[in-house]
């Protein structure tokens, strides 16, 4: 509907009433009684106070990328919203820290909370910086990055929410705070905050200096490389794990700290390497592999062997240097998909990838190949964010990945998710990927984990703590949905 109009008046409105939302993977879809697209502070402070005299909910939307029903009242496809709105217009830079010489200075970065991280990255980028624990993809919005606490891969760095320093917000009253690190407790709250504290608008993110990085893609046999993965990630800061469903092999990706700069390349080298790659990526490999996984099934095995794995490994390159920005996102093009991930405890990562391979191989022993892929690891440190699926612990998030239209995927993802729930104590999903167990969630953030059983950490009731926060920061719920109470288990 907003497309549409967009499409025929060239601009879009900044006030749809009856609208409908949809999200990018096209599984949730929202009627809302009105949408907004504020261009200032002002404004989201004006759409805030109207809906509290009304007497109505607010959801904010960032790039709409979430599978999970983050957006509308329920879990249902189709659902409906009070107000929404989405921060496309706000999505300036407001100041960069100079780059300084001084190896202790920190450098930051003041931004609109609509921007996308793509844009952010070059900005920084610009400034002889760079950003920590970014995600793969780079079209997510700031603030839906920060709401579900979202990843890249670093066992030395927490998520990239973690490095946010200061946040701007209008709060349920449509009243505008500002939150640094002198008060920790809401930061810590507002780090991941699943959109339920206020509509953020403006954030300072913590940056390093600019790096490089060798890319270094090895082949390995699948039980090596699902092997020490705890240990290989103290070795290896950033890595990921891929493992092409059904095969014995797996691809084990290292990003290398290196010194200096990358290689400089004309435009036109550039131009050429980002071709070859979305002629890979958009037409070459993941179109065939969807006709195969949802019309001939029983071939997946065979295309994964033969097909997927060599494609993945050939756009990798090998022992090339990059930048730290270029090399981490490195998919240009994304085929429809649906991905589920868990996040470990880091010494359990080994069993985790064990226990889903045993999963889609029972699958694969009946004539089913839901896992149409790949499977996926990375590895983070501890996050201090109470909504965080790294809070409290080194992680690893285990993920996987299915086209969409691949039959039997749901019933598939929904059986993992029940195992990870009964083997790994701790194990909790990534908010904006699928799960549907909400009710199994909460005991998670406040249960001890396993450390804390075994002494070394004193219980912490994570969860409990941040709905303390929402509750100050939101006693009537303004930013609450049906879906979200389930989720954290109050009325
Ligand atoms: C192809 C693909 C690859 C992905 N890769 C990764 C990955 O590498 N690592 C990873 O961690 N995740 C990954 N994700 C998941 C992704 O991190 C989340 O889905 C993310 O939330 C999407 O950002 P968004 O801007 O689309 O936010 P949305 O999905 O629109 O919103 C997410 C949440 O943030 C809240 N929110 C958004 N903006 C604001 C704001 N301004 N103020 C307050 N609340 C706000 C919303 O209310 C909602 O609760 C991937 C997703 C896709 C589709």
């Amino acid at each position: 509907m907003i497309g549409w109009f967009q499409s025929i008046f060239g601009k879009r409105p900044l006030q749809v009433e009856r609208a409908r939302w949809r999200n990018w993977a096209g599984n949730r879809r929202v009627r809302a009684d009105v949408y907004f697209e504020p261009r200032t502070k002002g404004e989201i402070q004006d759409i805030v106070r109207r809906a509290k005299a009304d007497g109505k909910r607010v959801r904010v939307v960032g790039n709409s990328y979430s599978w999970s029903p983050l957006i509308g009242d329920t879990d249902q496809e189709q659902s409906s919203a009070e107000v929404l709105i989405c921060l496309k217009r706000m999505v300036d830079l407001v100041r960069i820290t100079p780059h300084r010489a001084d190896p202790d200075f920190v450098p930051t970065v003041v931004a609109e909370a609509g921007m996308d991280l793509g844009t952010l990255t070059d900005v920084v980028e610009a400034a002889g910086l760079a950003l920590v624990s970014p995600t793969v993809i780079p079209f997510l919005s700031l603030g839906g990055l920060i709401g579900v606490g979202a990843h890249g891969s670093d066992t030395q760095a927490p998520p990239f929410p973690d490095h946010v320093v200061r946040f701007w917000f209008v709060d349920a009253d449509g009243n505008e705070r500002v939150v640094g690190e002198d008060e920790p407790r809401l930061m810590r709250a507002l780090r991941a905050n699943l959109g339920c504290l206020g509509v953020i608008f403006q954030v300072e993110i913590r940056c390093v200096h600019d790096f490089t990085v060798r890319v270094i893609n090895e082949t390995q046999p699948r039980l090596q490389a699902f092997d020490s993965l705890e240990q290989k990630g103290h070795d290896h800061p950033h890595m990921s794990v891929f493992w092409f469903p059904y095969t014995e092999k797996a691809l084990v990706r290292t990003y290398e700290y290196t010194p200096g700069r990358a290689p400089t390349r004309t435009l036109a080298q550039r131009f050429v390497k980002r071709a070859a790659k979305l002629v890979l990526q958009k037409w070459l490999g993941p179109p065939g592999l969807v006709i195969v996984t949802r019309l001939l099934p029983k071939m997946t095995p065979f295309f994964m062997e033969h097909f997927a794995f060599n494609l993945f490994k050939i756009q990798g390159g090998n022992r090339q240097i990059e930048r730290s920005a270029e090399a981490f996102h490195y998919v240009l093009n994304y085929p429809q998909l649906h991905d589920m991930s868990f996040a470990v405890d880091a010494h359990l990562a080994d069993d985790a990838w064990r226990y889903f391979v045993r999963k889609a191989n029972e699958y694969a022993a009946r004539n089913q190949f839901p896992l149409s892929m790949l499977a996926h690891s990375r590895q983070v440190a501890a996050s201090d964010s109470y909504l965080s699926p790294a809070v409290g612990r080194q992680t690893a998030y285990v993920e996987i990945l299915a086209y969409r239209g691949t039959p039997g995927w749901e019933a598939f993802f929904q059986d993992v998710e029940q195992g990870f729930y009964d083997a790994f104590p701790g194990a909790r999903p990534h908010w904006g990927k699928h799960f549907w167990d909400v009710d199994r969630i909460r005991q998670t953030y406040d249960r001890p984990t396993q450390a804390m059983v075994d002494g070394a950490e004193a219980p912490a009731n994570h969860m409990s703590t941040f709905l303390e926060v929402r509750q100050e920061l939101d006693p009537e719920g303004r930013f609450l949905t049906p879906w979200l109470r389930r989720v954290f288990g109050i009325s």
